[in-house]
């Protein structure tokens, strides 16, 4: 790892009213599902092509009918958050992606992201959208989808999840089609969503090619970023990459 602690480890600061303290044994104690933990080059979001290492959680309450890693919905290891993080710490990276499944399912991830960002990485949190993303460490960049009618789970949107996103996180859209995209694109206007935060369009892999979605974005002078899913390009689906 090469960066420093930015604040006391132990001591997790959270959103809601930064009273939230809990002593280190408290953390360390709780144990989490874990389905993968490997080192790659991070293929989406702003933090494109950076070196960095993912921690996957096993379980998800969805059923996008994209999911591409469903391996994910059981099965895994217990891990306690002292052991997740000294395997993170074997690859020494600067970033952390904590991702799944739905990583926000489990408990303890609140406490793993806490931890992580003590211990000085530079932590982002890959999430559905279907739950509750404000206690979430104000340290972590939160990735948040909006699932879109394609996905299937359009109605698992939690929609007060907009209001507690800064410029610090990003919110995602995977569009499977051209309804897809109208739709979404009546939601960024309607929200007003990229005066809120970056706003990613991700082409659904083998659904929608991505040079359509690209002219589209341009046609319409969309304030988002066009997202392709860097890993699979370099290694198609291979797990763990
Ligand atoms: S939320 Fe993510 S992990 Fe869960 S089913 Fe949808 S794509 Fe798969």
């Amino acid at each position: 790892m090469t960066a420093t602690a930015v604040e006391a480890p132990g001591r997790a600061r959270m959103r809601d009213d930064g009273a939230h303290e809990r002593t280190s044994t408290d953390v360390r104690r709780a144990g989490l599902r874990i389905t993968e933990i490997f080192h790659s080059l991070q293929g989406e979001t702003s933090r494109v092509g950076l070196p960095t290492v993912f921690v996957r959680l096993t379980g998800c309450p969805l059923r996008c009918g994209y999911c591409d890693t469903a391996y994910a919905f059981h099965g895994g290891r217990t891990m306690a958050i002292d052991e997740i993080v000294d395997e993170v710490a074997r690859y020494q990276t600067h970033y952390v992606t904590v991702t799944g499944g739905e990583p926000l399912a489990q408990r303890g991830c609140l406490d793993l992201l806490s931890m992580l960002c003590d211990r000085g990485w530079s932590v982002s949190l890959e999430t559905s959208g279907a739950l509750d993303v404000a206690p979430v460490d104000a340290r972590v960049s939160r990735i948040v989808d909006i699932k879109t009618p394609g996905s299937d789970e359009v109605a698992r949107n939690r929609w007060e999840n907009l209001d507690h996103l800064g410029m610090h996180d990003e919110i995602k859209f995977v569009l499977c089609s051209e309804a897809d995209y109208l739709w979404a694109r009546q939601i960024l206007v309607e929200r007003a969503l990229a005066s809120r935060c970056p706003v990613l369009f991700s082409p659904s892999y083998e659904q929608l090619p991505a040079a359509t979605l690209a002219e589209w974005i341009l046609r319409d002078r969309l304030p988002v970023r066009l997202q392709l899913q860097l890993h699979k390009q370099l290694w198609g689906e291979a797990r763990g990459r």
